[in-house]
């Protein structure tokens, strides 16, 4: 209510420069890095993000200078080439990334959740080297490539496989929807080693591109995150060396949902940043727009809609910061990355759709950014589990955690 009290010009300020309540609680790392991104997303992301959308252009030069940033390897270790940071770091600077630009957000994930965090956590100190180092500077990217034409939720039924003749694994089958597909030089890939063991017969293999064997689908036309490509991998007696395999031989399965659950904290932060996003807009736009003689903030309903839409960001918000919270403590967080994700996800869809509402027919034209968060926040439900799959996660971990 307080909020409301301070007058129109003091509640845009407030939207704007949110999380001053929540700031106090960030250390100064935090909060410098959240500063960093906010200016670097001014300067650099607003004013490309709808021309990339438009002309489903990979913002290549915005993305060596996240890397020059430090953004592009966050949590991997200094000396390794990354940044050295925390995942709280890291939520907090893929939100502001994604405030700017959803595109450059998700390239921004997938690089440093599902392709590094997997190499880091289970890469030989010779994978680290060749498979790490290079992807930290914004020059190259590595995607991850788990779903497949018969399979996405039911990601055990992996039926890509990889066999082992003398020293080399050979991959066929197709992997798709791969974000970073066209321009990732290195993907971890999902492949049955040994089908008869179903899920615990998949391995993780990490394939150097391009390589013989190997070639891309085409560019999918997608309803959001269109700077982003998004592709299948389709093996063809692909030869990869046997050095190539991550972890041990059946551990494929278990790396990739290890995987997945960091990869929700990126992805609800993503959605974090759309749902921000949206929310400035719409708080902008009705400070300034007149309707019967006042601007449209006076009007009650439109303040009521404002409430809404900040009550579920900041709920999704402390959810996907505890869940980075959780894990940056070594502390279990796979139910509260489906949590953050799945509170997240809805936050960006419901706010970006009351962005538009609050914009009237100006939110349904691309002269404003409104109807570009509409179509982003919508994938962020989709992927790395879909909604349905979160409440399947959230539930079994439930279930456990009571003994039932
Ligand atoms: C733009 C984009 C980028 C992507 N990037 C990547 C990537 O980089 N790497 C990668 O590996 N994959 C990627 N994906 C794939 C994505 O993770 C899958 O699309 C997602 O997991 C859903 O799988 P599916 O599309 O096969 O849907 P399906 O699994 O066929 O699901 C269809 C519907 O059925 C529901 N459903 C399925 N099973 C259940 C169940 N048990 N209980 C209740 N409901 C259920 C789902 O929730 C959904 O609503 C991407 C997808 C898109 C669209």
């Amino acid at each position: 209510m307080a909020l409301f009290k301070t007058g129109i010009p003091n509640l845009v300020k407030c939207i704007q420069k949110r999380n001053i309540a929540s700031l106090s609680a960030l250390s100064e790392t935090h909060q410098m890095l959240q500063k960093t991104c906010r200016d670097f997303t001014e300067g650099e992301l607003k004013p490309i993000a709808s021309k990339i959308d438009r002309e489903h252009l990979y913002p290549k030069e915005q993305i060596k200078k996240m890397g020059e940033l430090g953004l592009m390897g966050i949590s991997v270790p200094e000396e390794l080439g990354g940044t050295g940071l925390d995942y709280l770091a890291y939520a907090i600077s893929l939100e502001e990334i994604s405030r700017g630009c959803a595109s450059a957000g998700v390239i921004m994930s997938v690089n440093n959740s599902l392709y590094l965090g997997p190499i880091m956590e289970w890469g030989t100190k010779e994978q680290k080297e060749k498979y790490i180092t290079p992807y930290t500077d914004g020059n190259k990217v590595g995607c991850f490539a788990l779903s497949e034409p018969g399979n996405g939720s039911d990601a055990g039924a992996a039926s890509t496989t990889a066999k082992l003749e003398g020293t080399n694994y050979v991959l066929n089958g197709t992997k798709s929807w791969i974000t970073n597909g066209y321009e990732s030089e290195a993907s971890v890939v999902l492949a049955t080693t040994d089908k008869s063991l179903k899920h615990k017969g998949i391995s993780a293999i990490i394939v150097p591109k391009p390589i013989e064997g190997l070639e891309l689908g085409k560019k999918e036309d997608k309803l959001g995150i269109r700077g982003s490509s998004t592709c299948s991998l389709m093996f063809e007696n692909c030869k990869v060396s046997k050095e190539n395999l991550l972890g041990e031989t059946g551990f494929g399965f278990k790396i990739a949902m290890k995987t997945l659950d960091a990869g929700r904290i990126g992805i609800a932060s993503q959605a974090l940043g759309i749902a921000q996003a949206s929310l400035e807009v719409a708080a902008e736009y009705a400070s300034k727009r007149l309707a019967f003689g006042k601007p449209l903030l006076k009007l009650q309903t439109i303040q009521n809609k404002l409430a809404d839409m900040a009550l579920q960001l900041e709920s999704a918000r402390l959810l996907t910061w505890r869940a980075a919270w959780l894990k940056d403590n070594k502390m279990p967080y796979t139910k509260e990355a489906a949590m953050a994700k799945l509170a997240a996800s809805e936050a960006a869809t419901f706010l970006s759709h009351q962005c538009i509402q609050i914009l009237g027919g100006m939110g349904y034209v691309t002269d404003m950014p409104a109807e570009r968060h509409y179509r982003d926040a919508r994938i962020t439900e989709i992927y790395e589990g879909t909604s349905e799959i979160q409440k399947l996660v959230i539930a079994g971990n439930l279930i456990k955690e009571m003994g039932l």
